[in-house]
C-alpha cells in the first residue's frame, strides 16, 4: 500500500438530530485523529450545511447520494454543483441500500459517479455481493461486473476511492474475516490492472466495509490491500476515532 493514503469514512445513513450531530462533532473535535489518514463522514443531506459549518477542518464532509444531471425536474434529488454550491467535495454513491432498497443499477451508478467527477467531486464508489452471490461462488463475478461499469464511464481515477462491503456484513455483525477481505481486494485490484491500467490499481484505494468496529479495524487495515474503512453504525460513536487511528 505504499503511495496509498489510508481513508476512514463514517456513513451516518438516515440517521441523526441537530443534537446527535453535535456530540459526534465533539468527539470528531476531540479526537485525536491520525494525521496521516484521510477521514470523511457521510451525512443526511439535510445537515450538510450544519455539518459542514462545524467539522474542524481534518474531516471532510461527503453527501450520500447525488443525482446525474445539474438541475431541473427530478423532485427530491439533489446534484453535484449545488453540493459544490455548499462547499462539499465528497459524495458516497453506490451504497448496497441505494441498491437494493431504492433500485439503483450498476448503470444509474456509474452514470452518477461519472458526473460527481465531471463536476469536481470525489466519490467513494461501493460494490459488495450479497450472502447468496457468496455462497453459490459468484462473489468475484459481481464484484468484477459492478467495477466495469464504473471503469466504463470513469475517465479519471485519481477521485474514485472504492468501497467493497460484502452486503452480508453490512449492519449484521457478521465481519468478514480479514483474510476473506483481503481476498477480494486483492483479485479487485488486479481486475482494475487488467482492465484499466496498473498504474490505477496501484494508486486506486479500495476501502472495506461492513461491520467494522474498533475491536476488528487493527486486523482488517494491516491487510496488504485494504486501504480504509467505510463504517456504517460505528461511526455515530466515539469509536470511531478508534477505527480511524487503526493500525495500517
Ligand atoms: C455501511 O453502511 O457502509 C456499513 C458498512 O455499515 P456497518 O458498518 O454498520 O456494517
Amino acid at each position: 500500500k505504499m503511495g496509498r493514503k489510508f481513508v476512514v469514512g463514517g456513513n451516518w445513513k438516515m440517521n441523526g438530530s441537530k443534537q446527535q450531530v453535535t456530540e459526534i462533532l465533539k468527539f470528531l473535535e476531540a479526537g485525536p485523529l491520525n494525521s496521516e489518514t484521510e477521514v470523511i463522514v457521510g451525512v443526511p443531506a439535510i445537515y450538510l450545511d450544519f455539518v459542514k459549518s462545524k467539522i474542524p477542518p481534518n474531516v471532510e464532509v461527503a453527501a450520500q447520494n447525488c443525482y446525474k444531471v445539474e438541475k431541473g425536474a427530478f423532485t427530491g434529488e439533489i446534484s453535484p454543483s449545488m453540493l459544490r454550491d455548499i462547499g462539499i467535495n465528497w459524495v458516497i454513491l453506490g451504497h448496497s441500500e441505494r441498491r437494493q432498497i431504492f433500485g439503483e443499477t450498476d448503470e444509474l451508478i456509474a452514470d452518477k459517479v461519472a458526473f460527481a467527477l465531471q463536476n469536481g467531486l470525489k466519490v467513494i464508489a461501493c460494490i459488495g455481493e450479497t450472502l447468496e452471490e457468496r455462497e453459490s461462488g459468484k462473489t468475484e463475478e459481481v464484484v468484477f461486473r459492478q467495477t466495469k461499469a464504473l471503469a466504463n464511464k470513469i475517465e479519471n481515477w485519481k477521485n474514485v476511492v472504492i468501497a467493497y462491503e460484502p452486503v452480508w456484513a453490512i449492519g449484521t455483525g457478521k465481519t468478514a474475516t480479514p483474510q476473506q477481505a483481503q481476498q477480494v481486494h486483492k483479485a479487485l485490484r488486479d481486475y482494475i490492472s487488467k482492465t484499466v491500467s496498473p498504474d490505477v490499481a496501484e494508486n486506486t484505494r479500495i476501502q472495506y466495509g461492513g461491520s467494522v468496529t474498533g475491536a476488528n479495524c487493527d486486523e482488517l487495515g494491516s491487510q496488504p490491500d485494504i486501504d480504509g474503512f467505510l463504517v456504517g453504525g460505528a461511526s455515530l460513536k466515539p469509536e470511531f476515532v478508534k477505527i480511524v487511528n487503526a493500525r495500517h
